[in-house]
């Protein structure tokens, strides 16, 4: 039984080491010949839109899914005219989009903070007028750009306050880089929210529109890029997973989704002073920030994924139930740390208790995700003991 996946990243190993035990075989489709999933798994090496290529990622594939979302969202629609494509190209397309994603997010219960949609450097000067830049309402403001956006790049941040230069200069000096992107797509601008922490959901939806959630779990990021996630987040307020479960299961529902949805969330404050989800952006894939599920969690997410878009039963996903009532962890904790440019010494990291270490195959590159581990431990002490341990073996 075959598994057709567009794209050949880390992701798509970790989904091949997840389904060849359940006797499923592999066929990516990467333009990079040295793709990481090209280490364990058939791999065609052509551009996504090549249609011999994509013939050929089909032939007698069970079923097809992607472990990228910048793949063109037309191929995927086209794809699902004679192959089972999940999740639906719908769901790619939406995605793709940082204003569709947000009005479906807005369309499904889940706050967003405040945007407008920008095309020119007069529309951002009004932007900054409308959501309140200019006036001080608003600590500052973020440009993205509406596609091809991820990790942060293509964004720039729009601040007003004694010694900073007036916005129109700020406009006027971000605008060479922002130019290619807004006339590529167009740009979102959104206000900077002073968010308390980083959460994201993973969830995942099966054929028959079951659904199962793991824990929400905190995320630290760098420089728009994923640092460390702590599973579960520790310390969140009661009925926080069930909020963003609810609202989790009506995007899902929504989109006729099937597979693994990641939602990333930033946790902020209401006027009462309450916790609250302000959603920021969505993926249609395994994620990240779910990478500690192949040793936290009952069944991982990579397997889940399989198991959903395969119309099989889903997997137990851990805690979830005890969890989303009490703000301590009553089950295991995990942490994974990303290698981030060089890789660590092996031994150094599997002499940690609790740790595990995975390598993507991937050649050493200032800044590049090459790997990551994950710690479990019993307690929140041990894991961070164990995070520290990992931290300083990580080379500079
Ligand atoms: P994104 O590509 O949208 O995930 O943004 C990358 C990172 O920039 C996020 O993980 C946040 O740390 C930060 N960021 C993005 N949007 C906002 C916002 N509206 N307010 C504050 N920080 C933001």
């Amino acid at each position: 039984m075959t598994v057709g996946v567009l794209g050949g990243g880390q992701l798509g190993r970790m989904l091949a080491l997840a389904g060849i035990p359940m006797g499923l075989r592999f066929r990516f489709l990467d333009p990079d010949p040295h793709a990481p999933s090209a280490q364990v798994a058939e791999q065609i090496v052509a551009p996504y839109d090549d249609p011999a290529a994509l013939d050929q990622l089909t032939a007698g594939a069970r079923v097809v899914t992607y472990e990228f979302e910048n793949v063109p969202a037309a191929v995927a629609q086209r794809l699902e005219a004679h192959a089972s494509v999940h999740p639906p190209a719908l769901a790619l397309a939406t995605l793709q989009d940082r204003l569709l994603e947000k009005r479906l997010f807005v369309e499904c219960g889940v706050a967003v903070p405040e945007f407008v949609h920008a095309s020119t450097r007069d529309d951002l000067l009004a932007a900054a007028e409308q959501l309140g830049l200019l006036d001080g309402r608003a600590p500052g403001l973020v440009v993205k750009s509406r596609r091809m956006g991820y990790d942060g790049k293509g964004q720039a941040v729009l601040r007003r306050g004694a010694g900073l230069p007036p916005v129109q200069q700020q406009i006027d000096a971000a605008w060479p880089d922002l130019a290619p992107r807004a006339a590529a797509g167009g740009l979102i601008v959104e206000r900077f929210v002073p968010f308390t922490r980083e959460l994201s959901l993973i969830g995942v939806r099966a054929r028959d529109g079951g659904t199962r959630f793991y824990p929400l779990v905190q995320n630290h990021h760098e420089g728009g890029v994923l640092r460390t996630t702590i599973a579960p987040a520790p310390g969140l307020a009661p009925g926080l997973q069930q909020h963003a479960e609810d609202r989790a299961r009506a995007i899902m529902q929504k989109l006729d989704y099937v597979g693994v949805l990641a939602i990333e969330f930033f946790e902020s404050r209401d006027e009462s002073g309450a916790p609250t989800l302000l959603g920021n952006e969505m993926a249609p894939r395994v994620h990240n920030s779910g990478h500690w599920t192949i040793e936290g969690a009952p069944t991982s997410q990579f397997e889940n994924h399989l198991r959903a878009i395969l119309g099989w039963p889903l997997g137990d996903t851990g805690a979830t139930d005890c969890c989303s009532e009490r703000s301590a962890p009553c089950g295991p904790v995990s942490a994974m740390i990303n290698i981030l440019g060089r890789f660590p010494r092996r031994e150094d990291i599997l002499a940690i208790p609790g740790a595990h270490f995975h390598h993507y195959g991937k050649a050493e590159r200032p800044g590049r995700k090459i790997g990551h581990v994950t710690v479990v431990a019993d307690t929140p002490a041990a894991v961070a003991a164990a995070v520290a341990r990992v931290q300083a073996a990580l080379p500079g």
